[in-house]
């Protein structure tokens, strides 16, 4: 893939970090290098393409040994799903490096490496590197120092004296949503509505069509036979949240949410919080909840890097995605995909 020609617009920015055109180019690529094994999806449009302001489709990889019924949009395919979902908030940029990452780990692992060759056999791998593309723009649009571009871009409730009009995008989900209270120029405006913005649209629809409805009523557990794990990549703070994020009521499936997240917690070394504890600040709204509240599925948010330190912040050099958070993060995917066939059991 790293043969391919690149032109205009710019791939990459900021020392190597992918801008949303190089994701696309290697989202491309790699679907057509690996016909057997990836499936490339569009899932919806940003919110500046539903307003015919150019911005983008976004896409979401299947990986997976296909065989027929893999990679459908459905609930029903026989392997278990692990989902990576990235750059939500489009300033926390090492996200989108690690889902970048992690496919070229997997389809350039495939008959090679003996545990990526049955991860690929037995599971679904779904990726959406890039979950907010508009942002990411705004973002890479200064190569040097990139902005601190949160949201998404969609400015209809008014333009914002900091530059940064938009929705959070992670405050925006169909379950347990929040009204705004601090106006639309905060970081965490939530929007007009819950489930306003066509990000929101394009990722919940996306996986309430792979994943089947396994939890029952918002304080009923998740049925014990539930598969499938959703990561969501963010910055920073070296800390992995588990739902509850919107209350300080403990989830149904409390123990065990905690129990996975310490099993990955073993290879970044990040605490495992959830909202009934110990992490200071709530998240209605977000994706994670959203999904173990409608589906069940045990959804991790990952806030990845130091407060301080050389490769601290929303924007470390670009060598800290191999030195430090490449080696920390993929073990604990591959751990994670593999617990995706049993998430409420333990794996050794
Ligand atoms: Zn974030």
């Amino acid at each position: 893939m790293s043969s391919v020609a690149y032109s205009s617009p710019a791939l990459t920015y900021y020392g190597g970090y992918h801008t949303t055109a190089g994701h696309e180019q290697h989202n491309a690529a790699v679907a057509a290098a690996h016909p057997d094994l990836v499936k490339l999806y569009d899932i919806g449009d940003s919110w500046k393409k539903t307003q015919g302001q150019g911005g983008h489709d976004i896409q979401a990889l299947c990986i997976t040994k296909l065989t027929p019924g893999d990679c459908a949009l459905n609930s029903t395919g026989k392997k278990p799903k692990f989902v990576l979902h990235a750059q939500i908030h489009a300033r926390e940029i090492v996200t989108g490096e690690i889902a970048y990452r992690w496919i070229d780990l997997l389809v350039s692992s495939y008959g090679a490496d003996p545990e990526i060759t049955a991860l690929l056999d037995s599971r679904e791998l779904w990726v959406v590197p890039i979950a907010n593309p508009d942002g990411v723009d705004v973002v890479a649009s200064n190569p040097a120092r990139p902005l601190l571009q949160r949201k998404n871009v969609d400015d209809s409730a008014g333009e914002c004296l900091s530059g940064y009009a938009g929705v959070d995008l992670n405050r925006n989900s169909s379950f347990h949503w929040d009204p705004d209270e601090g106006g639309p120029c905060t970081e965490m405006y939530p929007g007009a509505k819950a489930g306003s913005e066509p990000e929101t649209v394009a990722i919940q629809g996306l996986l309430a069509t792979i994943f089947p409805d396994t939890k029952g009523a918002v304080d009923e557990p998740a049925a014990p036979f539930t598969s499938g794990v959703f990561l969501t990549l963010h910055s920073y703070g070296n800390d992995i949240l588990a739902p509850w994020g919107y209350t300080r009521t403990a989830a149904p499936d409390r123990a065990a949410l905690v129990a996975l997240g310490n099993k990955m917690s073993a290879f970044t070394g990040y605490p495992v919080f959830t909202g009934d504890g110990g992490i200071g600040y709530l998240t209605p709204g977000s994706t994670t909840d959203w999904l173990y509240g409608t589906r069940g599925v045990p959804s991790y948010t990952f806030e990845i890097g130091p407060r301080t330190g050389g490769c601290a912040g929303f924007l470390p050099p670009y060598p800290c995605v191999s030195s430090t958070f490449w080696p920390l993060l993929k073990p604990a995917l591959v751990y994670a995909a593999r617990a995706a066939a049993a998430p409420y059991r333990q794996l050794p």
